[in-house]
């Protein structure tokens, strides 16, 4: 018989090397890619391609240490319990610079559709 952990608890598989929906509340996803993890917005399908496209490339970036822009983590993977921040290129929609906006743009639209 499997122990099933209580809702509140999330676990991550360790063998996971594939990427992994692991938990989403509808605004915010966690995603895993091996040891990695990590929490970002939900990508909605109301969203443009281009802002889907965006926050794919953030998710996989960040899940990979390193950006089809260029951004790169030295030293990746980051040690157990830490986290890495990764710089994107200016130019690179995935980057806070842009994606900020993108999301701006559209998120009011998505909220009113409850
Ligand atoms: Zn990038």
């Amino acid at each position: 018989m499997t122990r099933k952990p209580p809702p509140h608890q999330i676990t991550l598989d360790e063998a996971a090397a594939h990427l992994r929906l692991v938990a989403s509340d509808g605004e915010s996803e966690l995603w895993q890619r091996g040891k990695a993890a990590y929490l970002g917005v939900a990508i909605l399908p109301e969203y443009s391609p281009r802002l889907r496209r965006a926050l794919e490339t953030r998710r996989d970036a960040s899940l990979a240490g390193r950006c089809v822009c260029g951004a790169s983590v030295p030293g990746w993977p980051a040690p157990p319990g830490r986290y890495a921040v990764l710089a994107h290129a200016p130019t690179c929609d995935a980057g806070d610079q842009r994606l900020g906006p993108l999301l701006a743009a559209e998120q009011p639209a998505a909220l009113s559709r409850n």
